[in-house]
């Protein structure tokens, strides 16, 4: 009888699941012929949709979208709201998520690169009360728009370490460089948007018009419209950069300095630093010391195998033709009085091009070495300043230094809250410094579970602590992570998906609606 009862209980089972699997089949094949026509559902498009940067998690979308215009797009959402069961939809830029944010399980991502109508990067070098700004598709890379602005004279002001991100892409998260301490993120220097909401309309928004919306996007991990334009505020372009580093033996020293220099962030500061960020030297080889002179190479060696940990702080200091004559002196007047161990500082003269797209060459050598497609168990926090020494203490040495486990690259650096705007979606720790702490590693598949147990301690370790932290990049959470993740903002940010996506359809890879 038991038997009968449990094949019965299958039975029913596999018929609902065939007609779970019939009801999405038939929603994408009774698609309007406008839409089946930029459908994709080959194999291999699938299979490439359903990876990303950080090949740790994999989902796969029933098509993948690849819109010519943003009315194609609008045209896709609008479809899947009139469904009974609507699918997912996620905008995917350059798949540079490490956390299969921008995949579409069983739904539709959207090839944000194959749109082509009414593309560019269009410079307006006076924008009237703006300032200059560029007007670029959401789907543009960040050297795109770089290259367009420096044929005027000008740049974007706030970045990434690394430019082949899409603009949609940062903006939906925050986009942090060293520049943040002086700029604010990339989210603090847009004028205004154009989105496709989760209803399928087309909305432009800013701080004066449907400004719910603008800074719901925001930030807003690609939960309330897709990003398909961004008015970006530029400024006037320097030609080359002073490029320094600064090694330290004692963590206190090395926070106290980048405090220090972060402090003076007047937006027309020209004493100032125009970029500071740090990192960590681990005594665990191999010691990436490809900035340095050869000559000094085995003396740090030896700082670091001496100390176990050395930290850097890495400045640089913008000039063109006009200020070249004293960046000697702007250089020297900057370091004066730093702890720094004494002789310990670098230098390098480059290009601002250069400098900015410094990480290309890397990915160009790892790329090359098979090494770039490979797991990328990367874990991003943001750090209350009065707690980074606790971090320093339980996270750098207490669990990264005793394990053997390469550390990859680990960026350390303080930022000023008051360039970030509240009103946007974007989580922070509630201090007026905290610390961007990115721990960046590689490595082969076979090793992805020993990473991930080390992210998981560090995460265990905060939470024990009671550290108060904040992912960025924030990767799968549970409701109730979800809800500690966005605090106080949290009821809000429900409010706004209910508003401009109320069938939780857009960027389903987050994980947080569904
Ligand atoms: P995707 O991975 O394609 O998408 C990310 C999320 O945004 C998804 O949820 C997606 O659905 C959504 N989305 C994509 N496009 C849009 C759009 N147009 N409108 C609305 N939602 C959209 N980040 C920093 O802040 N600073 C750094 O210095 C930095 N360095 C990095 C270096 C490397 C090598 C890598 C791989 C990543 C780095 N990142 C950095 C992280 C990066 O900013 C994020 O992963 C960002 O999401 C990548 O952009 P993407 O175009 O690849 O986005």
């Amino acid at each position: 009888m038991a038997r009968i009862i449990v094949l019965t209980v299958w039975i029913i089972i596999a018929v609902s699941m065939r007609h779970i699997g019939e009801a999405k089949e038939w929603s994408l094949l009774q698609a309007p012929s406008e839409i089946q026509q930029r459908l994709i559902r080959d194999p291999l498009s699938i299979s490439l949709a359903s990876t990303d940067y950080g090949h740790i998690i994999h989902q796969n979308p029933s098509a993948i979208f690849a819109p010519i215009s943003v009315t194609d797009i609008s045209n896709l959402i609008q479809f899947s709201n009139s469904l009974p069961i609507p699918f997912g939809i996620a905008a995917r830029g350059q798949a540079h998520s490490v956390h299969g944010q921008s995949m579409a399980r069983d739904g539709v991502v959207v090839n944000m690169t194959a749109l082509t109508e009414g593309r560019g990067v269009v410079v307006v070098p006076d924008g009237g009360a703006l300032g200059p700004y560029a007007d670029v598709g959401g789907e543009a890379i960040w050297i795109d728009v770089l290259h367009a602005a420096l044929k005027r004279g000008l740049t974007p002001l706030s970045w990434t370490d690394y430019l082949y991100l899409s603009v949609g892409g940062t903006l939906s998260n925050a986009g942090i460089s060293g520049q943040t301490f002086l700029f604010g993120p990339q989210i603090s220097n847009v004028h205004q948007l154009h989105v496709v909401t989760g209803k399928g309309e087309l909305v432009t928004c800013s701080t004066e018009n449907n400004k719910e919306l603008f800074y719901a996007v925001l930030g807003g991990l690609g939960q309330f419209g897709i990003i398909t334009r961004a008015r970006i505020a530029l400024g006037p372009a320097p030609t080359r950069v002073k490029w320094v580093r600064l090694l330290y033996n004692k963590f206190t020293e090395f926070s106290g300095d980048q405090e220090h220099l972060i402090a003076m962030n007047g937006r027309n500061e020209t004493i100032g630093a125009n970029y500071v960020e740090g990192f960590l030297l681990l005594n665990q080889p191999p010691l990436d010391l490809s900035f340095y002179p050869e000559a000094d190479k085995p003396r740090i060696t030896s700082l670091v195998t001496q100390y176990g940990i050395i930290y850097i702080i890495e400045l640089v200091k913008y000039y063109d033709n006009t200020t070249q004559q004293h960046v000697h002196e702007d250089v020297a007047l900057l370091v004066q009085g730093l702890k720094f161990v004494p002789t310990f500082m670098f230098e390098k003269d480059v290009s601002y091009e250069e400098f900015l797209n410094r990480v290309h060459s890397d990915e160009l050598a790892l790329r090359s070495q098979g090494l770039w497609e490979v797991p990328h168990p990367w874990l991003n926090l943001f750090v209350p300043r009065s707690r980074i020494s606790d971090v320093d203490e339980g996270v750098f040495k207490g669990i990264m230094l005793k394990q053997n486990i390469n550390p990859g690259i680990v960026i350390v650096y303080p930022v000023n809250r008051s360039k970030w705007d509240d009103n946007m979606s974007a989580v922070t720790p509630n201090e007026d410094i905290f610390y961007v702490v990115s721990i960046l590693r590689a490595t082969d598949f076979d090793k992805l579970e020993a990473f991930e147990a080390q992210n998981q301690e560090i995460l265990q370790f905060c939470e024990d602590d009671g550290i108060g932290m904040k992912q960025y990049l924030p990767q799968n959470k549970t409701h109730q992570e979800w809800m500690l993740h966005f605090g106080p903002k949290w009821t809000l940010f429900k409010q706004r998906k209910q508003e401009f996506d109320p069938r939780n359809i857009l960027s389903p890879g987050q994980g947080i609606f569904n």
